[in-house]
């Protein structure tokens, strides 16, 4: 089985510096969608993982990330694809848990599931806590510039991550080079 992990905001979907607290926020990049359908027909499973600390904030609930969940999955659905599972960190910066990146809990939780490990599993997002938690598993991370990735991108990044516009063109090359 081939694995893709991915971050949400700034990946899949529009991100916004107020958070995303309900579905009508909730918007997809041009051509995201599309490409996680490519992944799905290529053989590859997705995974979502996600900070969520609006939901430690008090800026929306579980019951309102499940809705915006559903509307992701829904219109992945109409685009002919679709994601394998959702993990996502709910804390605060100050929670100390083991499972909001740069932290790789939800990267080792994920592989005990999946009893596999995550070696040089591509992991795309647009920010460094995203490629400092995919690097600390040894996953193969990979930074695009929607979302926080310009920004992350003038800040400075890990040696050796490479870099695409978009999710689609993650999925244009890496779905090339495996041919
Ligand atoms: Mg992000
Ligand atoms: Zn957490």
């Amino acid at each position: 089985m081939s694995l893709i992990i991915l971050d949400r905001d700034g990946v899949i979907n529009h991100d916004s510096d107020d958070f995303i607290k309900s579905p009508e926020e909730w918007e997809p990049i041009e051509g995201s969608l599309e490409a996680i359908a490519r992944l799905n027909h290529a053989g590859y499973s997705v995974v979502v993982i996600t900070n969520q600390s609006g939901i430690a904030r008090g800026l929306l609930d579980v019951d309102t990330l499940t809705r915006i969940h559903s509307k992701m999955r829904r219109m992945l659905a109409q685009a002919g694809g679709k994601i394998e599972s959702i993990l996502f960190c709910p804390h605060g910066p100050d929670d100390d848990c083991p499972c909001r990146k740069p932290k790789e809990g939800a990267y080792t939780e994920l592989a005990s599931r999946l009893r596999l490990n995550l070696t040089d599993v591509p992991a795309v997002g647009d920010s460094l806590r995203d490629l400092e938690a995919a690097k600390a598993v040894g996953a193969r991370p990979i930074l695009v510039k929607t979302g926080k990735g310009e920004r992350t991108l003038s800040q400075g990044i890990p040696e050796g991550v490479a870099v695409y516009d978009n999710l689609s063109d993650v999925v244009t090359d890496l779905l090339d080079t495996a041919l």
